[in-house]
């Protein structure tokens, strides 16, 4: 009955020249045939997605686009992994799958945290907003309104342990309409509902006395004075050295490209470093949670990616405005995303975005000028800030189910797997509390086949780098006494020296890479963009790795910053 429905609704959406046919699995619904395009493949999904199955499988080709694999890595030097045997296996390291790595660093387990790129937080988890939102947007009822919120208080004492920076400036959502005061029920409605405290409507006057640069239209706006902002890199960064530093090994370059299964459970686990036994596994591979999936035969949901783009402003804007601000359309309540804003950063950066566009592509980082002009009607939120302040601009991809919501869940058919995928927006504010149920499965996985005890080393905390600009004048001319390399400033935009830059190189989930050096110190990350840096950078690089220049890459194998030496190329 379902199913007729389902198929009849679909053929009549999917318009001439498409086929789409339906059928179930294991509770869960595939779509198979072709759609008209990219954008009728993702609605024919959200139809689909609106009759109450498990999940949406969505299989439909697309003209022109070939289904996206992904990139097959050859074996990488060091470690192999071959004949191993782990406890956990953790596909991914995100924020997510660093957050539940931690998390199973409390107990006596052996962990694996697995990423295929040469560093953390290289995707998702590096292009956002790093905001820790409130919960109000997410839709009552769901995983992601859940776990923003309880995510959004667990944030304050995590960020406390790890040493990293965070505030909460909150979040101001201004109206330029007179009608938005009838909807204020209803947002007072929705912010019970999911059980965001702490929230304030504020008037005309109050808007203009704590944000001068609000524009002369506003109304008026609602306060949620819990959303806070952190730098995901660094956090994500932290989290898996403190993993680290709690014996999980964090295995880098390192891809999982296959399970066998066997009795209904993995058994081993493929990497382009060899196949090692785990007792249980968790993926949480981001963008590519649904092929991990599939690799065990349970590809119950699929994704499509939602491509958002972000301007970052200098960071002298970050005076001109006191808390993340947006004005959005006002019936956006039931909108799939929040609609952007303007983020203030730890930093002191202004992020205006992100945009918010179905696009394929799980790893397309390009943007374009329309993207760009798209953004600028965030501009007139704050009259203070200018687009002349934009320093740099980035593209990130959010993994989305069809369902729009989070799967945190230990899978119905194979055994021994945790799914922690789908983890769009509000992803980064939701890890903590994700992690904590995550690995409560995979530990509960484990217990099943023998006594799991509490880690009575586990440190919650790890050691935080220095960061001299965070010390008063005393306190850095005390330690440039102790260490001459933190008084070497290397990137003048953001105030680096060259000592930050080889602990970031020497740490426990060690830098490699120039963008890995950015993450970790922020060298390059300013105005200028490296542009001085960069070359003082890459002979530090050089310096530590005991590798000549030319082979300093920006990003890991396959990107060189220099071709060589220029003599050389000369006499060639
Ligand atoms: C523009 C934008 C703005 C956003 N702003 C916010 C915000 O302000 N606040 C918020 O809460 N959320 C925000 N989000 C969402 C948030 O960034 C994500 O929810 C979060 O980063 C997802 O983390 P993850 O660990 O699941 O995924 P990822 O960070 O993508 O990590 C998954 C990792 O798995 C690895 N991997 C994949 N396949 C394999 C494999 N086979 N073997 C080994 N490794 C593999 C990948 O290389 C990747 O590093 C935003 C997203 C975007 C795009």
């Amino acid at each position: 009955m379902r199913l007729g429905s389902l198929r009849a609704g679909l053929r009549k959406r999917a318009g001439a020249g498409a086929e789409v046919e339906a059928r179930e699995w294991r509770g869960s619904v595939v779509l198979e045939g072709r759609a008209r395009d990219w954008r009728s493949k993702v609605e024919l999904g959200w139809y689909a997605a609106g009759f109450g199955y498990k999940g949406v499988v969505n299989d439909l080709e697309v003209e022109g686009l070939a289904p996206e694999r992904p990139e097959a890595p050859g074996r990488p030097a060091g470690a192999s992994l071959e004949g191993e045997s782990f406890d956990v296996a953790v596909v991914g390291g995100g924020v997510v799958g660093c957050a539940i790595a931690r998390e199973l660093a409390r107990w006596k387990v052996s962990v694996i945290l697995l990423e295929k790129e040469c560093d953390v937080a290289v995707h998702t988890s590096s292009r956002n907003d790093g905001m820790i939102h409130d919960g109000f947007a997410a839709k009552p009822g769901t995983l992601k309104a859940r776990y923003n919120v309880e995510g959004n208080r667990l944030w304050g004492p995590l960020a406390r342990e790890l040493g990293i920076e965070f505030s909460r400036p909150g979040s101001l959502v201004l109206y330029d309409s007179r009608a938005a005061a009838a909807l204020y029920p209803v947002m007072a409605a929705r912010a019970a509902e999911n059980r965001v405290e702490g929230w304030e409507f504020w008037g005309r006057g109050r808007v203009r006395a704590e944000e001068p640069g609000a524009p002369d239209s506003q109304r008026g706006g609602f306060f949620l004075p819990s959303a806070g902002v952190l730098s995901p890199y660094r956090a994500t960064v932290a989290l898996a050295e403190c993993a680290a530093a709690n014996g999980v090994r964090v295995s880098l370059e390192t891809a999982v490209l296959g399970f066998d299964t066997e009795d209904a459970r993995i058994t081993r686990v493929r990497t382009n470093r060899g196949a090692f036994r785990a007792g249980a596994v968790v993926n949480a591979a981001g963008n590519w949670a649904d092929h991990v999936a599939g690799y065990a035969n349970d590809r119950f949901f699929s994704l499509h990616q939602r491509r958002g783009v972000d301007l970052v402003l200098d960071s002298r804007a970050g005076a001109l405005q006191r808390h993340i601000l947006a004005m959005p359309d006002l019936f956006q309540l039931h909108a799939k995303t929040k609609g952007g804003g303007l983020v203030v950063t730890t930093e002191g950066n202004v992020l205006v975005g992100p945009t918010a566009a179905e696009a394929p592509g799980r790893e397309d980082y390009a943007t374009s000028q329309a993207e760009m002009r798209e953004l600028e009607r965030h501009f007139r939120v704050n009259k203070l800030l200018s687009p002349s302040m934009v320093i740099t601009y980035f593209a990130g991809v959010r993994p989305c189910t069809y369902e729009e919501d989070f799967v945190v869940e230990r899978s119905d058919y194979v055994r021994n797997l945790v799914h922690a995928a789908g983890i769009q927006s509000p992803g980064l504010a939701s890890a903590p509390a994700i992690a904590a149920d995550v690995a409560r499965s995979a530990i509960g996985i484990l217990a099943e086949r023998a006594r799991v005890e509490p880690n009575p080393s586990f440190r919650a905390g790890r050691r935080a780098p220095v960061d001299p600009r965070r010390l008063s004048w005393e306190e850095r001319a005390e330690l440039v006494e102790r260490r001459p390399d933190c008084g070497r400033i290397v990137c003048r935009c953001e105030e680096v020296s060259e000592g930050e830059v080889r602990d970031a190189l020497r740490g426990l989930v060690p830098a490699a890479s120039l963008d890995a050096v950015k993450r970790r110190t922020r060298a390059g990350a300013g105005r200028c963009h490296g542009g001085f840096c960069t070359p003082r950078v890459m002979e530090i690089i050089a310096d530590e790795a005991g590798i000549p220049l030319p082979e300093v890459t920006k990003k890991g194998p396959g990107s060189p910053v220099a071709l060589g030496r220029t003599k050389e190329a000369g006499r060639a």
